[in-house]
């Protein structure tokens, strides 16, 4: 791949599933779309990012999800979900659900880069507390945690906002907080600062 032109941020992943992993062909097919001098940036929160000719974006990301790859815009919008690694099995530990709720709220679009993160079971391993909004699934329900800060000296673990949700009612509080920061937050103020500032009542209000 040669082409020098104008280039577009974009980050993908190998969707949701057991692990955080990529497959050869996947690797082949972004590999495609590399020079060799160019760098593939890994995230903390299991995405990668790479650079892609503009005018070609749309084929590009087309061909990706050919083969299995999530592609998700980069800059103020929710991240796609961060999950666990599904050991215990998909239906106990609420893929389907976890699925979901990915597919409706990343990539939209809110005032600061929003995280989410979701666990299929009380161990915790997809770090639900130290996130903006954090999904723990006890026995067939869900917890919402919400105003994790995982950085800096004055870091905390978040809140339990609301406990034994049903998938809908997890979806539809998620979706509604994620509106209400859209639409009250301050231009570039993380959720943490938005919650602090505003109180997490008016999230669920
Ligand atoms: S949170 Fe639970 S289900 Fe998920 S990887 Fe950890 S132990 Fe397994």
């Amino acid at each position: 791949m040669e082409d020098r032109g104008k280039k577009v941020k974009i980050a993908i992943n190998g969707g949701i599933g057991f692990g955080a992993k990529l497959n050869s062909k996947q690797l082949l097919t972004i590999s495609k779309y590399m020079n060799e001098d160019d760098e593939l940036e890994l995230t903390t929160f299991q995405q990668l990012y790479v650079e892609i000719p503009e005018d070609k974006k749309d084929e590009i990301i087309e061909e990706f999800q050919s083969v299995g790859l999530a592609c998700y815009p980069v800059g103020n919008f929710v991240k796609s979900l961060r999950t666990c690694n599904f050991c215990k099995g998909e239906e106990e530990e609420g893929m389907p659900v976890a699925k979901e709720l990915n597919r409706r709220i990343a990539g939209k679009a809110v005032p600061f880069t929003l995280k989410v993160a979701y666990t299929g079971c009380p161990v915790g391993c997809g770090e639900p507390m130290l996130n903006d909004i954090g999904v723990m699934k006890i026995r067939d329900h869900y917890n919402l945690y919400v105003g994790g800060k995982a950085k800096g000296k004055d870091a905390e673990v978040g809140k339990l906002l609301k406990e034994n949700l049903t998938p809908e009612e997890l979806y539809e509080t998620v979706e509604k907080m994620i509106e209400v920061y859209s639409q009250m937050g301050k231009k570039r103020e993380t959720f943490y600062k938005f919650i602090n500032r505003v109180g997490s009542d008016i999230l669920i209000g």
